[in-house]
């Protein structure tokens, strides 16, 4: 098994990190998860160019250019001999002596490695429960910092009721969820909310966003509140491993008739295509 550090690929059992790391110590960084089908990266420049706005927001500077870490993920996608599975790539502000401010002079450390991922097939078909809890992260969660405490107690909070994934409401209005965007489909129409500091704008909800203007369903950037999200027709949840997945019920209510929507699987044929594509080269 082989992982990246920094601009060298090697075994990962040979990388080790310092109790003093900054991202150990403070969460002093970013990363992301990118897929792959067949060994082929999918979406790679979009998370590409979101590694680097995320990097901007947090004065990080990348230990190697853009180019140069989209062909060592090539390099360690390949390496893996992994068909389907995703690469998590972390930076941080790498070592010094322990002290809020940055240190003087700055190493960034970026790691990644590669893990087998089966597509969630049976979650597509039968789509996942929900719950529902309150927003109560910092105000700038389009940055994809490693600080990701609130997200993990919404996530166990929803494992402990039987569901899988935690819709934040912030102010009333669905934001997004504890590692997914959220959508609402009502009359044909799909709702989300729009780009702003208030969610992660995900690589998938951009390529739904595209799908759905593809297949002629019409979108539309506008928070909607927890009592609009109860009222939806159909109910859509993304990320880079969830992909396209229905949500079926919600605090223990169904969603729509409590089954994937047409929409939805309208949305997920599409998707599946663009996978199909990849796949063919
Ligand atoms: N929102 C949050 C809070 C997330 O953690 C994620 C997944 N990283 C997403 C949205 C979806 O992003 P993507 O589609 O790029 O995986």
């Amino acid at each position: 098994e082989y992982a990246l550090r920094n601009d060298k690929i090697m075994p990962k059992a040979d990388i080790t990190i310092s109790l003093e790391d900054r991202g150990y110590q403070f969460g002093d960084g970013i990363y992301e998860v990118i897929r792959f089908y067949d060994g082929e990266l999918f979406h790679l420049d979009a998370h590409l160019a979101r590694l680097d706005i995320s990097a901007r927001q947090i004065n990080l500077t990348l230990p190697l250019s853009m180019d140069a870490l989209a062909r060592r993920l090539k390099e360690l996608t390949a390496l893996s001999k992994i068909g389907d599975g995703k690469i998590y790539l972390q930076i941080t502000r790498g070592v010094s002596r322990r002290a809020h401010a940055f240190p003087e002079e700055t190493e960034p450390l970026l790691t990644a490695y590669t893990e087998e991922v089966a597509r969630p097939l049976s979650q597509l078909a039968t789509g996942i429960g929900a719950i529902t809890v309150q927003d109560n992260r910092w105000l700038r969660v389009d940055i994809k910092s490693l600080n990701l405490l609130p997200n993990v107690l919404a996530k166990q909070k929803a494992k402990e009721a039987g569901a899988v994934e935690a819709i934040f409401i912030r102010d009333g209005h669905v934001t997004e969820a504890s590692a997914s965007n959220v959508f609402g489909i009502r009359n044909g129409v799909i709702y989300t909310h729009p780009v702003s500091p208030f969610i992660l704008n995900g690589i998938t909800r951009q390529a739904l966003k595209v799908l759905a203007e593809k297949v002629g369903i019409q979108w539309v950037d506008e928070a909607f509140t927890e009592q609009e999200l109860m009222e939806m027709d159909e109910v859509i949840m993304t990320n880079t491993v969830l992909e396209v997945c229905p949500v079926i019920s919600i605090n223990g209510q169904p969603v729509g008739k409590g089954q994937p929507g047409q929409h939805t699987i309208r949305l997920q044929q599409a998707f599946a295509e663009e996978i199909a594509v990849l796949k063919r080269g």
